[in-house]
């Protein structure tokens, strides 16, 4: 998505050796006209797919899973990361990695929000080990509900996340791909979309 790099590439910051800071669009402060556009370009690409319902996990996913619900016009489900004395009935849960916090833990989705007739869209802002995206699949497949795709905004494609994906027979849906960051230089792989 050509908008995309073009924002990266102008307001994206490398910190380390793997890490992408984009706060002032996606992470933190949202531009929602660009999150519109990627809500619509998720929308083209799984226009087909049936799908029923979009799922995230917070907090970074939410803003673009909720345009492309909007787009898709389903709702959307976020996986809380903390446990909430609200959620009381049949709760799904997967244990999650997280790259940027460097703790493990436990996602969960209430299971009234998921069921074996869903065709459930996964968005995340982005993708690195494919943690985040492995522990939703597991939510989902809990629930009985089909997995019909990833929709990642950025991908870091230098590390194992997509493979991971692939592997399990997953579609994988990234709007902009980096290649690597060589001395402070990001590059960018072809995108799917
Ligand atoms: P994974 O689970 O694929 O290893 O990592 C994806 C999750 O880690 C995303 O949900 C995102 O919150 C966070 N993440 C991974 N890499 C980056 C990065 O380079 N920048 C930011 N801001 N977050 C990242």
């Amino acid at each position: 998505m050509k908008l995309l790099e073009e924002r990266i590439l102008k307001d994206g910051d490398i910190l380390g050796d793997n890490i992408l800071k984009v706060d002032s669009f996606l992470t933190h402060q949202v531009d929602y006209k660009l999150m519109k556009e990627i809500g619509k370009v998720f929308a083209q690409a799984y226009q087909d797919a049936g799908i029923t319902k979009v799922v995230t996990i917070e907090a970074s996913g939410i803003a673009p899973a909720a345009y492309v619900a909007e787009a898709l016009d389903v709702p959307m489900i976020f996986a809380k990361k903390h446990k909430n004395i609200t959620m009381t009935e049949g709760i799904l849960t997967a244990e999650v990695y997280s790259f940027t916090k460097q703790v493990t833990s436990t996602v969960s989705i209430a299971g009234k929000f998921l069921s074996s007739d869903d065709k459930v869209l996964i968005i995340d802002d982005f993708l690195a080990n494919g943690q985040a995206a492995k522990g939703l699949i597991d939510i989902i497949n809990q629930a009985g509900a089909e997995v019909e795709g990833v929709g990642i905004v950025i991908e870091k494609s230098f590390q194992d996340g997509r493979q991971l994906l692939l592997d399990q027979g997953v579609r994988v849906t990234s709007l902009a791909r980096i290649a690597s960051f060589d001395n402070g230089q990001l590059n960018f792989a072809e995108a799917d979309a």
